[in-house]
């Protein structure tokens, strides 16, 4: 399965066996100002592709356990990424998911339990970046 933002800068692939991976809506502020809709497989394989990584936010909130991928050009949200496991946003899909979400909360959850929760169900995968951010100096 296929997603990309609005602009292209950051898009993704997420390798699944499964015809049709569960539609979590979280329930938390964030991704409800961005209506998300996340999808992952624990057994499958996701990876982000960034073009300009100086486009590309990585925005930390609440507990701040994982970054959230914000384009910066176009505005969208991509996905969430930790330590080597990531979420889809499924409006970013070619083919947009049509199924109803299942609404969940996580509020309440220490980062301990949240980290591991991320580990159990988010997939495994990569960030991969074309042009990294210049840094200053060497
Ligand atoms: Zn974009």
């Amino acid at each position: 399965m296929r997603g990309r933002c609005h602009c292209g800068n950051i898009s993704y692939e997420l390798q699944t066996e499964l015809a049709e991976p569960p539609l979590r809506a979280c329930q938390c502020s964030f991704c409800r100002m961005h209506a998300a809709r996340s999808i992952s497989d624990p057994a499958g394989r996701l990876v982000f592709d960034v073009e300009d990584e100086s486009l590309l936010s990585r925005y930390r909130f609440g507990l701040a356990t994982a970054d959230f991928l914000v384009c910066r050009r176009c505005g969208a949200y991509a996905g969430a990424f930790m330590d080597g496991y990531g979420i889809a946003n499924a409006r970013l899909l070619e083919t947009a998911l049509l199924r109803e979400p299942s609404p969940v909360s996580y509020d309440g959850e220490t980062a301990e339990q949240r980290i591991a929760r991320r580990r159990e169900r988010w997939t495994p995968g990569e960030i991969r970046i074309r042009a990294p951010r210049a840094t200053s100096g060497s």
